[in-house]
């Protein structure tokens, strides 16, 4: 899942970056209201975290351009203070939710994890293929009866199949939801990772759920 935060304060950007990417996210970060728009018209987001108060232009005139621009992905705005007046305003230029400052990390994921399943309109916290189970909220996934040990990456390369299953999903989707704008598209990196998956889910056990669809992508499938 790959989320954009819009914060001009370095220190609150990189201690919400690493906490987000701590947890399998791909976070891009822009320091005002206008990259963060060019960002966002540039690439899929499955989330967008927007400071109020940005130099320029401020966190809700960007959302209500966003909007404009049809940019569906789910907002959630980061308020300086508990203003009622403030949040208002963000939610009539069509934020999603608020979250004041200063707040703990674990609401923020919180937040964000509901924000990102509102997204997906699906809400079910675990996801299945087969007798694969992956757990949303505990982060867990298991075969059979056997937990499998993710990293993050593996853990969000997974989810993504999962939550296009039965669906396939292209190689240029999985760069842009599970890796962020440092990627560097010419490497096999996506490979690597799907094999690293497969060796992890399907070495073992049968019938193999991974299957590659050449030139298309990948899909997730109990059926071959
Ligand atoms: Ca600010």
């Amino acid at each position: 899942m790959r989320i954009l935060l819009v914060e001009d304060e370095r220190k609150v950007a990189s201690f919400v970056a690493r906490a987000l990417r701590e947890n399998a996210y791909a976070v891009d970060s822009a320091g005002t209201g206008e990259d963060g728009l060019r960002l966002a018209l540039e690439n899929p987001y499955d989330a967008i975290l927007l400071d109020v108060r940005l130099p320029g232009m401020s966190g809700i005139e960007l959302c209500r351009k966003l909007r404009q621009a049809e940019i569906q992905s789910p907002i959630l705005m980061l308020t300086a203070r508990s203003l009622v007046e403030q949040r208002v305003e963000g939610l009539d230029a069509g934020a999603d939710d608020y979250l004041t400052k200063p707040f703990a990390l674990a609401e923020l994921q919180a937040r964000v994890r509901a924000l990102v399943r509102r997204g997906f309109r699906r809400g079910e916290a675990k996801l299945r293929c087969g007798d694969l189970e992956l757990d949303r909220h505990r982060r867990s996934v298991i075969r059979g009866s056997a937990r499998v040990p993710l990293t993050s990456k593996e853990f969000a390369l997974l989810e993504l199949l999962l939550l296009r299953s039965p669906d396939s999903v292209t190689r240029s989707e999985i760069i842009e939801h599970v890796w962020d704008s440092h990627f560097d598209s010419d490497t096999n990196l996506v490979e690597v990772y799907i094999n690293r998956l497969r060796q992890k889910i399907d070495q073992g056990h049968g019938p193999k759920l991974v299957h590659t669809l050449r030139g298309v992508g990948y899909r997730m499938g109990a059926a071959e």
